[in-house]
């Protein structure tokens, strides 16, 4: 077993922490699960939840295929695994992941953690309700849970940011494709008001999501590009399926001020403009679901203080009045975004994880000093909107600040009351006491 001091931070790169890192290998899992920690995947994270300064728990090497049913589209993964490996599985045998996040550099561990989220949650939901089962170790116990067995246990692990256990492995059911191609269809709005109602007045389409341009002001405020996709049926050969290896790659860590806001909103303006829409496009899976990956740790574009990512979600009859807010306050305190995202969100799930009914926008913004007066002030807006953040994005919130925060207390109280175990902890569980 290997132990060793490490530098980590979050994917936002905006605090760095000294710990300790064990990589968790089948062998000494039940025994690792003693101490207390917090469990580690490919630390896409934007925050601090996956770090505990005491000891942080690595899965990498936890990261086989259990078992693959290919008539039934049932596998069983370690939680290690990450979502490029597993889609270089599957995908071969015309199966994909039912819902996935914007990067494929996560474990599945991380995404049962985190619940996360697709382009799709308004059809299928979050990760969480493709899951049969989970093997969770905690205090040196192996714990089987699912929907009939330790059902709260179960419920309380997904979207559970690490605090129950340590995942150790997942059965989920897959979406059968045809083809690694999604015919993707393009819209551009006039303003914010146009842009929800795009997505509302397309309530069937099997993926959509929309990219603001914030450089618009006045009667163009919230214009968008909402892109909207769909597999493709025509059947292609997926049996050689890998995804392409070239990448761009971010050499050394940019000086803070090529990302001001000048450039940003020229990049927005420029974008904005010049994306042509088709009605019908074929393009590849990579993509359409990963076009962050590809290029290699962007994040260095930020400088060395990183950035942010402000997530919320909120309920459908505020949200048109809580992005218009947001939109405002940014532009008051002068800061621009270029990856600004908006999508739709159906019904929740068991789990009282991040996605629920309404709309989720997300921005990602450059620290500076002033970041957490910032970050205070689109607190505020989220909770007079009765909105709520996504953990797996949070670096800054405090305590007293979180907008739902009696969302995650009643989590938190069901956590302790499902389980006699010990309880994990992160810097975030610590920050967010
Ligand atoms: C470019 C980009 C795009 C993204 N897009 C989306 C998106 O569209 N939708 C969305 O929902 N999210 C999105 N995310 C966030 C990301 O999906 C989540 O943060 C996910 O949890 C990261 O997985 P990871 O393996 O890197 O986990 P880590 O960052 O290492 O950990 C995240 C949390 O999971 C816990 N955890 C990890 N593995 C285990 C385990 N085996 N057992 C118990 N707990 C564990 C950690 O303790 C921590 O609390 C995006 C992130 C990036 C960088």
């Amino acid at each position: 077993m290997k132990t060793f001091l490490s530098k980590l931070s979050g994917w936002g790169r905006a605090s760095q922490y000294s710990t300790k890192v064990t990589t968790l290998d089948i062998n000494n899992v039940s025994e690792q699960s003693k101490t207390t920690s917090i469990a580690r995947g490919l630390g896409r994270s934007y925050g601090d939840s996956s770090i505990n300064r005491e000891l942080v728990l690595s899965t990498k090497k936890l990261d086989k295929v259990i078992s693959f049913d290919k008539e039934k589209g049932i596998i069983k993964v370690e939680s290690g695994l990450s979502l490029k490996a597993l889609l270089e599985v599957i995908i071969p045998t015309g199966w994909f992941i039912p819902v996935s996040p914007g990067t494929k550099y996560v474990t599945i561990g991380g995404m049962v953690a985190a619940d996360v989220h697709g382009k799709n949650h308004h059809c299928e939901g979050s990760f969480g309700n493709h899951i049969d089962e989970l093997v969770i170790v905690n205090n040196g116990k192996k714990i089987t849970c699912s929907e009939e067995k330790n059902h709260n246990f179960f419920w309380n692990t997904i979207g559970g940011m690490g605090l129950t256990g340590i995942i150790y492995s997942v059965k989920f059911r897959l979406k059968r494709i045809y083809s690694d191609k999604i015919i993707q269809s393009t819209v551009k709005t006039k303003n914010l008001k146009e842009t929800l109602e795009v997505f509302q007045n397309n309530p069937h389409s099997a993926y959509s999501v929309g990219w603001m341009d914030l450089s618009a002001n006045g009667k163009e405020k919230g214009r968008a590009i909402v892109f909207f996709g769909e597999h493709a049926t025509k059947s292609t050969n997926l049996s050689s399926f890998r995804f392409p290896k070239f990448k761009i790659k971010i050499p050394f860590i940019f000086p803070s001020y090529i990302m001001n806001k000048l450039l940003i909103d020229l990049f927005n303006r420029f974008y904005f403009l010049f994306t042509s829409i088709f009605p019908k496009k074929i393009i590849g899976l990579d993509k359409f679901f990963y076009p962050l990956d590809s290029i290699l740790d962007w994040p260095k574009l930020y400088g060395y203080r990183g950035f942010f990512q402000y997530q919320a979600v909120f309920p459908m009859a505020s949200s048109y009045f809580a992005i218009n807010e947001i939109l405002d306050c940014l532009k008051k305190e002068k800061v621009s975004s270029a990856v600004s995202v908006i999508k739709l969100f159906g019904e929740e799930n068991a789990s009282l994880s991040f996605p629920r009914k309404g709309f989720t926008v997300c921005f990602d913004i450059q620290c500076n000093r002033d970041t957490e007066r910032l970050y205070g002030l689109l607190m505020d807006i989220t909770k007079k909107y009765e909105g709520g953040i996504y953990l797996a994005k949070d670096q800054f919130c405090k305590k007293e600040s979180m907008p739902d925060r009696a969302r995650y207390e009643e989590k938190l109280t069901n956590i302790k009351n499902s389980m006699n175990q010990m309880l994990y902890s992160s810097e975030q569980s610590d920050r967010l006491k």
